[in-house]
């Protein structure tokens, strides 16, 4: 099968599997030439399989030599389809991460079930003993409510007013403006309910109730708070009150960890990334590429990987963390230095819309945007035919 990309409304619904092999394996060689540090032993990464999630486990693994297991829920081939990204970022970080001779264990299903969290605890009552770190990093569009039986969804709206903002078709490569309408207090319900913290409270209740964590335990979960621009769409919608409820969690969860364990829970507020949602967020992508753009100028931009690495090696386990009022980790500080917004603020908002995607910020978006899903990886012939069931019997078991 030749696999190009297949994207419906700005949405990939396949997945190149030897670009996302391309895609681990640049984290990890990237993670291979930092620094290493002494961080946990035993991590636990709900949601490792892609974006923060995946790059926290490859730092981890290879920074401080970790034992992670990881929960994602993702989609294996069948027939055409070629499955999510996600699946094969799991198969090949388990094919490279054999070098580290860790201990790196794929859970797939849905970590807000019952059923996951006990598979989960009988893992590490065989194997592992005890947790060192949890990272919860879960970004999910529904949550099943098993007790009502119920697929709840989260929704992306603003609260109080409408807002209007562009956006880019990523295969016309036009700019566009995307409509946000306003939350109803269902919809902000629901999306508190998918996004916020009582899933991440849950699952440190479940491992506290079986004792697996270990003396000087830590928590983290990631937040993103972000500046003027983004604020009427992000922190002031639908999406912000799912993270002031996860923040809030995490304070009930320090105060348990604390007590019992000597340990911690708290929040990192993290950069602006690409990720599959970006586009769906009026400015967002534009944000995004400006923010990259001022970034490199100012010699401050730093990839996924970086971010997590600098994350756990300085500020987790090393002297150097940096947080604000409310105890949250400014992983963003650099994001959020008064000059830097200051010239994405006023580049998003003189440039033309032709302008904007000339810029090299916009050209990197664009090509993490394809690269997250196995695209547009220059070592990869792409015209070359992909026999899925092969390359499924060639993987590690
Ligand atoms: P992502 O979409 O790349 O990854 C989400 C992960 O959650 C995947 O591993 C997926 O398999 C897993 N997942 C989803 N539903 C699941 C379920 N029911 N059961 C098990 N696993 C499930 O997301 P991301 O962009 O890395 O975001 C992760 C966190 O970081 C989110 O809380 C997000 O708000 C936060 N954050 C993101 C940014 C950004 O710019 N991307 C910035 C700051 C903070």
């Amino acid at each position: 099968m030749i696999i190009e990309p297949n994207i419906r409304s700005n949405f990939f619904t396949n997945a190149h599997p030897l670009g996302c092999r391309q895609n681990v394996l640049n984290q990890i060689n990237e993670a291979k030439a930092l620094c290493t540090f002494q961080g946990p032993k035993n991590v636990l990464i709900i949601g490792g399989s892609s974006g923060y999630g995946l790059a926290s486990r490859i730092a981890l693994a290879y920074g401080s030599n970790s034992n992670t297991l990881n929960v994602s829920f993702e989609n294996e081939p069948k027939g055409s389809k070629t499955g999510s990204a996600g699946w094969w970022n799991n198969i090949y970080f388990q094919e490279f991460a054999k070098e580290t001779n860790q201990i790196h264990k794929d859970f797939v299903g849905d970590a807000f079930s019952s059923e996951m969290k006990q598979n989960v605890i009988n893992y590490i009552k065989e194997h592992l003993g005890g947790i060192d770190l949890v990272i919860y990093s879960l970004a999910s569009g529904g949550r099943m409510n098993y007790e009502t039986n119920e697929l709840v969804r989260s929704h992306i709206k603003t609260l109080g007013e409408d807002a209007v903002g562009k956006t880019i078709d990523v295969v016309s490569k036009e700019i566009y403006n995307l409509t946000l309408t306003q939350g109803s207090e269902q919809e902000v319900k629901d999306t508190v309910y998918v996004m916020g913290g009582s899933d991440w409270y849950a699952w440190m209740l479940a491992l506290d109730h079986e004792k697996l964590l270990n003396k000087h335990v830590k928590t983290l979960s990631y937040t993103y708070i972000g500046g003027p621009t983004t604020v009427k769409i992000y922190r002031g919608g639908t999406l912000g009150k799912a993270k002031e409820d996860l923040e809030k969690h995490a304070v009930m969860i320090d105060v348990l960890l604390k007590d019992k364990y000597l340990g911690e829970a708290a929040i990192s507020s993290s950069k602006a990334v690409t990720t599959k949602a970006s586009v769906f967020i009026p400015q967002m992508t534009i944000y995004v590429s400006c923010l990259y753009e001022v970034m490199k100028k100012h010699g401050v931009h730093e990839s996924i990987l970086a971010h997590k690495h600098r994350l756990f090696s300085e500020m987790v386990y090393g002297n150097k963390r940096i947080v604000d009022d409310q105890n949250r980790i400014r992983l963003d500080h650099l994001e959020m230095e008064s000059h830097i917004q200051k010239e994405t603020v006023e580049m998003m908002t003189t440039l033309s819309n032709d302008e904007l995607l000339q810029l090299h910020g916009t050209k990197i978006f664009l090509r993490d945007f394809y690269q997250i899903n196995g695209f547009v990886f220059d070592s990869i012939d792409y015209s070359k035919d992909v026999d899925l069931e092969t390359l499924a019997k060639q993987l590690p078991k």
